[in-house]
């Protein structure tokens, strides 16, 4: 990966991405394959799985060492302790490598969890769930969305948390519990049933902690996805589950606040991923089509290419500076960022799908096979535009903020 100080960035920034890019460069692009050895339909050998195992031990060793662990999380927490600007620059790097955020400690669903845990948990909270989940003693998942409801909104959500004296009493059917396979505890977002009203109002929805080792949690099975026959996507039946009173994050009421803080900002982080894996692609593009020679002659020099690297070179460049206008808006705090928010994330996750579907249309039938990273990117590309919301919900709130101002006599000013 080509990355060089930017000159209009401070020393700070410069030098995190810079040693960030040492790391993906020597330690983790060189030993893709080995550090996440594909299965390829068949079970992994027990030499591959502990070398791979060791090798992403050692990175991780390093990237600790290098002070680049978890940028997501306060110092305090064992993590970087990075401003909203610095992460998102950081985020393109890492993401050029397949997997890498996972060796610089940043693992969803765990990390979102972790934030919501540092902002809503109380003391023992934090002690019981937050400092294993940064140790990576456990596992977790969020539970929210529903196969009966809509997920693109959440208000429509019929999960229920009864309280029974001092417990609470959950009842509901999820699906794409990520994570849910391993995890030790999901945070399940419900809908509160308390006649006391002593933590909010009754009706209102609710994050609350469910070990999954409690009796009720039947995690019914992985979902199989894009033609596999599974993944850890979770179908979780939750019936009559217990849990303590004190397992409510935060009070009765802030289950929507926190799903959106855990979304909200967090959608800029997750374009500079998908720019940081544009950027992958486009290398790869580019790099055979100045080696592969068909009918005579280099792809480079067939016009049909070049109008795909142009034509990439426009999307990544345009998904890139989108973002970064979005992550200075976020950066000082100025409330129109929400369009942009919204924008980039109808924007990002297509360009980064017709960047991909370039490479490997460039690449042939290898762009297809698990030798390359990129057919993994097209399904990432595709998801995104369902996940974190779906582009049409976006694309309303987009014309929603944009109307608004133009009723009240105002124009907008893309200047700002
Ligand atoms: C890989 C993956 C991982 C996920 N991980 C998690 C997880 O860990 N935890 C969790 O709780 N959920 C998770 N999800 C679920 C995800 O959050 C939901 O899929 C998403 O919120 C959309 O909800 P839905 O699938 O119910 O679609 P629906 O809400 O049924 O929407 C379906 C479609 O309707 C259209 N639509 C929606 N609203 C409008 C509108 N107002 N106008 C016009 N069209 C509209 C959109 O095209 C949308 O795609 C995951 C999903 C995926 C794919």
């Amino acid at each position: 990966m080509n990355v060089k100080p930017v000159p209009t960035l401070d020393e700070r920034i410069n030098d995190i991405r810079m040693r960030t890019a040492e790391i993906v460069n020597e330690d983790i692009l060189p030993n893709e394959r080995r550090l996440w050895p594909s299965r390829e339909g068949r079970e992994l050998p027990e030499r591959d799985r502990s070398e791979a195992h060791e090798l992403r031990a050692q990175v991780q060793e390093r990237v600790r060492k290098a002070g680049l662990w978890a940028p997501h999380l306060p110092t305090e927490y064992g993590g970087m302790g990075l401003d909203f600007l610095a992460h998102a620059y950081m985020n393109e790097v890492l993401a050029y490598a397949m997997g890498a955020a996972k060796l610089f400690g940043v693992v969803a669903p765990n990390s979102g969890n972790q934030k919501i845990l540092v902002k809503y948990g109380t003391d023992e909270q934090k002690r019981k769930w937050l400092l294993p989940l940064v140790d990576g003693t456990m596992e977790s998942g969020f539970s929210m969305t529903e196969p009966e409801n809509a997920g693109s909104d959440p208000r429509s959500l019929t999960t229920t948390a009864t309280r029974d004296g001092d417990h609470w009493v959950i009842n509901g059917h999820k699906w794409f519990t990520s994570n849910g396979i391993d995890a030790d505890f999901f945070i399940v977002m419900c809908r509160v049933v308390d006649g006391t009203g002593e933590l909010g109002r009754s009706g209102q929805m609710a994050q609350i902690i469910v070990p999954t080792s409690v009796k009720g949690v039947n995690v019914v099975r992985g979902i199989g996805i894009w033609g596999r026959s599974s993944s850890d996507h979770c179908e979780v039946v939750y019936d009559d589950v217990r849990v303590p009173i004190e397992n409510i994050l935060g009070n009765v009421g802030d289950g929507h606040q926190a799903a959106q803080d855990r979304l909200g900002a967090g959608r800029v982080y997750h374009c500079m991923n998908s720019v940081g894996q544009m950027w992958r692609a486009f290398d790869l593009m580019v790099e055979r089509a100045t080696q592969r020679e068909v009918h005579g002659g280099l792809l480079k020099d067939k016009q049909f290419i070049q109008g795909f690297i142009a034509d990439s070179y426009q999307d990544i460049q345009a998904a890139r500076l989108m973002t970064i206008h979005t992550a200075e808006k976020v950066d000082r705090n100025d409330v129109s960022a929400r369009t942009d928010i919204s924008a980039i994330k109808v924007f990002v996750p297509a360009a980064y799908e017709r960047v991909v579907d370039r490479a490997i249309q460039v690449w042939g039938a290898a762009g297809i096979t698990n030798d390359l990273p990129l057919a993994a990117m097209y399904q990432g590309a595709r998801t995104l535009r369902l996940a974190d919301g779906p582009d049409e919900v976006h694309r309303i709130l987009i014309a929603k903020h944009v109307l608004h101002r133009y009723e009240s006599g105002e124009g907008w000013d893309f200047g700002n």
